[in-house]
């Protein structure tokens, strides 16, 4: 039946509930290594690591040749960890960013990391602490993609890149502060619109044309879809990369020598590996509406609640049981809080699924949850974290432990005369 499954990754439901808990998160090494090599087209694969973060995961990205892709000083931390370095071309890791703060400052001077920039004030900044750097700019070309202010990286209203007029500008801030701007970056994902990508990749052109002869690298950012939806067509790599590479032709001839292209994927090259395994502890009726309880909230998996995101749902009988019965059902989790529903829509619109028959125990499995799933993961409701578990050749390995309460709370401190 629809929306019943037996294993995950290769492995039975029950037996990973019990060796590990739930809620889990349950990778699956395959799926991340199938997405990579579907993108070896591009000269450079560069992981936006805020996807998935998690040391094994990024291990995993360098084992298979994949650059990474920084946000922050801890993310740069994390790549350093598993042996990424600023050096090299293509550099291991990127700093990119509309902002330093003095982490970034220190970790970006301390291990040499290019920065892509996001805003003119970096590239000044830039020059005072760390001259002679290399730099990327983030462009803004003036229009973003998708209806959502939450996830449109481009246009008038959000708050990401340089805004294309900009950019001779920034040339001349460059030459002022002694850094050499040497590529270029947009990442405004168009989804599966093609005829959007071909504007965006039009305005990487002409941008790149005010660029002129230093140029070497551009980057076509990420924002590549996978079909959430079981319905939902995957996008078709060889268009994506025909476009791009268009672009890259074009500029060549206009710069007059070869440039890199590279992609920064999150979404794409982790999201499909991951299930959320969670167990059902309630079903209960209001009214007409039936509720699945699970172990899991917004502070597990938070894209419905803050997006409106939609993830499929599977069921696993905890007793190996057939199911052939299905109803419509709302699923929420634990929180004392009532957005914590994983069948919304955007605007925070309860909806229903049609889900098979379960009983309390059963599991329910949250599919796609490989990116901003236990990246975005909070500890809100003092809920501990909850583990990330990688699977290989039918093997599974803790990536990340299940978190304790003494861990949760060993920075918080009580001022002397409030004790006792
Ligand atoms: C978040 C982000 C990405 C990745 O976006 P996906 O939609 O996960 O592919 C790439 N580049 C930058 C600069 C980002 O901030």
């Amino acid at each position: 039946m629809k929306n019943v499954l037996t294993h995950v990754a290769g492995l039975p439901v029950p037996e990973l509930a019990r060796a590990y808990g739930t809620p889990a998160f349950i990778y699956d090494q395959a799926v991340v290594e199938q997405r990579i090599s579907e993108l070896k087209q591009f000269p450079v694969i560069r992981y936006a690591q805020k996807a998935s973060s998690n040391l094994a995961i990024l291990a995993l990205m360098r084992r298979n040749g994949v650059a990474v892709d920084a946000v922050s000083a801890g993310e740069i931390y994390r790549a350093l960890q598993v042996g990424y370095t600023g050096e090299g071309n293509p550099p291991g890791i990127v700093y990119t960013a509309d902002v330093f703060d003095y982490d970034a400052m220190a970790m970006v001077k301390q291990h040499r990391i290019p920065v892509n920039a996001g805003s003119p004030d970096m590239i000044t900044q830039l020059g005072e602490f760390y001259p002679g750097a290399d730099v990327t700019l983030r462009i803004n070309p003036g229009f973003g993609h998708g209806h959502s202010r939450k996830t449109n990286t481009g246009g008038e209203f959000s708050k990401h890149g340089i805004w294309h007029t900009e950019i001779e500008d920034c040339l001349r801030l460059g030459k002022e502060a002694g850094v050499t701007i040497h590529g270029l970056h947009m990442h405004i994902g168009s989804g599966t619109d093609f005829d959007h990508l071909a504007t965006v990749c039009d305005a990487m052109v002409k941008a790149a044309s005010r660029v002129g002869a230093q140029l070497e690298v551009i980057s076509a950012g990420g924002g590549l879809p996978i079909p959430y939806h079981k319905d939902q067509s995957r996008i078709d790599i060889n268009a994506y990369f025909g476009l791009w590479q268009r672009a890259a032709r074009a500029i060549e001839d206009i710069v007059g020598h070869p440039v890199t292209l590279e992609v920064e994927p999150g979404r794409y090259l982790v999201a499909e590996s991951c299930t959320l395994l969670t167990q059902i502890r309630a079903i209960k009726s209001m009214g007409e509406n039936r509720f699945y309880l699970v172990d899991a909230g917004f502070d597990t998996l938070v894209r419905p609640s803050m997006y409106g995101s939609y993830h499929e749902i599977s069921i696993a009988a905890a007793d190996g049981r057939d199911i052939t019965a299905a109803s419509d059902v709302i699923v929420g989790g634990p929180l004392c809080e009532s957005g914590d529903v994983f069948t919304q829509e955007e605007g925070g619109v309860v909806v229903s699924r049609h889900l098979p028959e379960a009983k309390v125990g059963d599991y329910l499995v949250l599919h796609d949850a490989g990116a901003y799933g236990a990246s975005m993961s909070s500890n809100y409701n003092s809920r501990k974290l909850a583990p990330e578990i990688l699977v290989h050749d039918g093997v599974p390995e803790v990536i990340r432990e299940r978190q304790t309460f003494e861990h949760m709370l060993q920075f918080e401190r009580i001022p002397e005369r409030l004790r006792g």
